[in-house]
């Protein structure tokens, strides 16, 4: 199959940003998109551990950033372009799920008119709550959410909240950035509230570095939930009062029914 480059910029001279998706990690679930923007690049911004997933090439000019610093490198990504260059900003999963395209956006709406007419592209990848629940069969197969379970850009109490009314609407979530060195605590709060909202048999699935070689995949129930059970490369699925087990060996199927009985 031939990728058709949908990113090729109107003026052959001039700069453009694309916003891409790198995915959860293996190079296959790299879209073709993706990888004719990266190849036709002169620049690739972005977060170091992302930026190091982009083979060296001659001609590339990669720009690691730290974590947090996300305006700065959105700005950077904008001004490189506005000098002609051919900038490809990189997230893992999705760009524009808890990553760099609001980021980018942002830095527009606030930032140098000229930079409003600069060609600006977004190419999305596979978002980790989608690889996760493919492993396990289809969690995800009727209504969920995904939270961002990190409270650096908003308070805890708007975190507790939605999941308040994500379990009492009986959506299936995604809980992303669950846990991290900075924020150790605040994922055993999320288990402590759920417990008191969802009976212990709910399912919950730990997906870690999902396919990446250190892939791991946990499968329990609420009741035996532990918060080290989850890290920042941890996407944490938590069921619907609906979603069932299917018992199998090594691993049983999780999925949730299409349909819920008035
Ligand atoms: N834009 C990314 C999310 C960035 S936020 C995406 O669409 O996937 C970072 C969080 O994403 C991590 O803390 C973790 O919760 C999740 N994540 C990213 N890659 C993952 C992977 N390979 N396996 C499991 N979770 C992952």
């Amino acid at each position: 199959m031939t990728a058709t480059p949908q990113h090729a910029p109107p003026q052959a001279a001039g700069g453009w940003v694309v916003i891409a998706g790198l995915g959860p990690g293996d190079e296959a679930l790299v879209t073709p998109e993706v990888a004719a923007a990266i190849a036709d690049a002169t620049d690739v911004v972005g977060y170091l551990p992302y930026v190091r997933r982009v083979a060296d090439r001659p001609g590339l000019r990669r720009h690691e950033s730290d974590n947090r610093v996300e305006i700065e490198r959105a700005r950077h990504a904008l001004s490189l372009a506005a000098e002609g260059g051919r900038v490809v900003v990189v997230s893992s999963g999705d760009p524009g799920v808890f990553a760099m395209a609001s980021a980018v956006f942002e830095a527009v709406e606030h930032g140098l008119p000229g930079w409003r007419t600069l060609d600006i592209r977004v190419l999305p990848g596979v978002t980790a709550m989608l690889a996760a629940a493919a492993r396990v069969g289809a969690p995800l197969g009727h209504d969920f959410c995904a939270i961002n379970l990190s409270d650096n850009l908003k308070p805890w109490s708007l975190v507790e909240r939605r999941l308040r009314l994500a379990v009492e609407a009986d959506f299936a979530m995604a809980l992303y950035n669950p846990r991290s060195k900075a924020r150790p605590d605040g994922f055993g709060q999320a288990l402590a509230l759920l417990r008191t909202l969802c009976k212990p048999a709910r399912l919950l699935v730990f997906a870690r570095a999902v396919s990446t070689p250190e892939e791991a995949i946990q499968i329990v129930p609420l009741a035996q939930a532990e918060p080290e059970m989850a890290d920042m490369r941890t996407v944490v699925l938590v069921g619907a009062a609906t979603t069932r087990l299917i018992p199998r060996d090594p691993r049983p199927f999780v999925y949730t029914p299409r349909s819920v009985s008035a």
